[in-house]
């Protein structure tokens, strides 16, 4: 260890590269996405030192091209589980050990590779495995990632140094240990920056992590690990699984030293995971009680006073409810729109949405790919056809074929039910429900916002008028752990909108913050008495 007190280096955004044409970040995605299409990649678990591969594999398939094999992964079991948590286990004392720098530099050299030499690898298998455009694969997989893995290690410094006072005679100390055990890392398809954040985050802490990425998302998911290792992470750190979720979720919940979980998915998948914890820990299973991380589901709004500046307002909704097919956990699926606003608003959304182009992300004309799997094009074409049918709505722009790829237009969809399931339920589809409110029935329109669905992830309100603005913030407050004001509800920036929600969307632990990082640490208060006291009798007894 240095005697010396180390600074990180400061941490700051990466800048989006714009990948027009001509620029050299384009040239050199094209080639690697090209190089990537003619390879089948083989994809292993990560467990200690091994790559471990059954036989028993699975296909990846391109979204948008769903003919296209990326390749295969190997597909493990219970007894894969139990390797990886021992591997865990075995390597915790060593890392847990290391100077906290030591673990950040493994993180940072991380975030410079990313930088440079795996950019475009992480950002094309982004493009193909999950069908992002370049646009949307670098503001993930690239900038977001990178963002993650430097702030984070800014965050802890920062978490570290915060220590008690001490009076003369006594040095107090504050030590933030490791969780006393492993922690799970359950990550969804639609984010590669929340997939490799989830183990991260906890192992910059000192922890070691057992990994199950989503099965949608096990092509990219290589690539962190391949990034990772060149970075130096020590094995049996983070080890990825890969198999049947239920049973390797199940598998890991279900071990004494099962110690944290950092969940981002669905709500439903996170309720039941809930309750197996719940009842592991009233079957005395556990060491200790285990940290409970969820980042879940949304239905998230944008709200429009009469005020709003409607193009500002059309384009929001454009790119804050189709960009990336909707599949966003912040996409804004539910609008609220005064009736005087409304035709005029449509006039602009419409011819917007008629130019967008929905296709093969290879294609850089494109704004949208398709939606992650047949089971999201079946579920989501079939909410849009009920629609179609529904004397309570009106279908104003729609579209779906799944020859090719899972491709569904941007659908945009109106109703005068303000307890429609439309406006309830989470989707995750490129499909946006506005509701028209009678403009003298403002307030009880900002109530239906409020009440009409369980969850609280993010929301917008637009308004030129500062008193609404001012208004909106008191009347929406527990509808949204992110909050815009005339602007769209997504994009949230490691660092400066730290991300998540209440209610039914998860824990609030805000991912890319120092609330989540203290989440995977165990504080022990340490006192020191340089001169004790020899005699035991008090002053006042005298
Ligand atoms: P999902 O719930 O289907 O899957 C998430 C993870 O849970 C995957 O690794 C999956 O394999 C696993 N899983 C699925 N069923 C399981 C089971 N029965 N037992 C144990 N594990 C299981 O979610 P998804 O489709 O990958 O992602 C979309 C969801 O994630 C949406 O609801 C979205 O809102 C949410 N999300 C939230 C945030 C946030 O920050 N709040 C961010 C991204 C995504």
């Amino acid at each position: 260890m240095l005697s010396a007190r180390l600074q990180a280096p400061p941490a700051i955004n990466e800048p989006v590269l714009s990948y027009a044409p001509g620029t050299p970040e384009r040239a050199a995605l094209i080639t690697t996405l090209a190089s990537l299409a003619g390879t089948e990649v083989d994809v292993p678990m990560f467990i200690g030192a091994k790559e471990v591969r059954t036989g028993h594999t699975v296909p990846m398939h391109a979204p948008h091209d769903h003919a296209h094999v990326l390749g295969h992964w190997h597909k493990g079991t219970a007894h894969h589980v139990g390797q990886a948590i021992d591997a865990a286990l075995a390597a915790r004392r060593d890392w847990a050990a290391m100077p906290w720098q030591a673990r950040a530099a493994v993180f940072l050299k991380a975030a410079d590779l990313l930088t440079t030499k795996h950019r475009q690898l992480l950002n094309a298998s982004t493009m193909l495995g999950q069908s992002k455009t370049a646009h949307q694969a670098e503001i993930d997989a690239a900038c977001e990632l990178i963002d993650f893995w430097r702030f984070n290690v800014a965050f802890a410094e920062k978490l570290y140094s915060d220590q008690p006072v001490s009076p003369p005679g006594v040095w107090n100390q504050l030590e933030l240990r490791p969780l006393e055990g492993f922690v799970l890392a359950v990550t969804p398809f639609n984010f590669t920056s929340i997939a490799a954040n989830l183990p991260t985050a906890p192992a910059l802490m000192g922890n070691t992590v057992v990994w199950k990425p989503s099965i949608n998302a096990t092509y990219s998911a290589h690539f962190i690990m391949g990034l990772l290792r060149e970075a130096g992470l020590p094995d049996g750190v983070i080890n990825m699984v890969l198999g049947d979720p239920a049973d390797t979720v199940d598998t890991a919940l279900a071990h004494p030293a099962f110690a944290g979980l950092h969940f981002t998915g669905s709500t439903e998948v996170f309720q039941g995971l809930w309750a197996k914890v719940g009842a592991n820990v009233a079957a005395n299973r556990y060491r200790t009680y285990p940290r409970l991380v969820g980042e879940t589901g949304g239905k998230d709004f944008i709200f429009a006073h009469r005020s709003a500046d409607l193009d500002a307002l059309a384009v929001a909704i454009v790119r804050g409810g189709y960009e990336f097919q909707g599949q966003k956990c912040s996409a804004a699926s539910r609008v609220y729109v005064p009736i005087s606003c409304w035709k005029p608003l449509v006039e602009r959304v419409l011819p917007m949405l008629a130019e967008v182009r929905v296709g093969d992300v290879r294609d850089f004309s494109n704004f949208m790919g398709a939606v992650i799997d047949q089971r999201a094009y079946d579920r989501l074409t079939g909410r849009i056809k009920m629609a179609q049918h529904d004397p309570r709505c009106e279908v104003l722009h729609t579209g779906f074929d799944d020859r090719t790829g899972y491709f569904i237009e941007p659908t945009l969809v109106r109703t005068d039910d303000p307890s429609h399931a439309l406006l309830r339920d989470e989707l995750f589809g490129p499909v946006v429900t506005a509701y028209t409110y009678e403009d003298e029935d403002y307030e009880a329109a900002l109530r239906l916002c409020d009440e009409a669905s369980p969850y609280a992830l993010t929301g917008a309100f637009f308004a030129r008028d500062r008193g609404a603005i001012e208004h909106a913030l008191g009347a929406l407050r527990d509808t949204a752990g992110n909050f815009y004001i005339n602007d769209k509800p997504t994009g949230a920036v490691v660092g400066q909108q730290p991300f998540g929600g209440a209610r039914a969307s998860g824990t609030n632990d805000k991912a890319g913050s120092a609330m989540n990082l203290l989440r995977w640490a165990s504080a022990r208060t340490i006192k020191e008495t340089f001169v004790p006291p020899t005699a035991w009798r008090y002053p006042f007894m005298g």
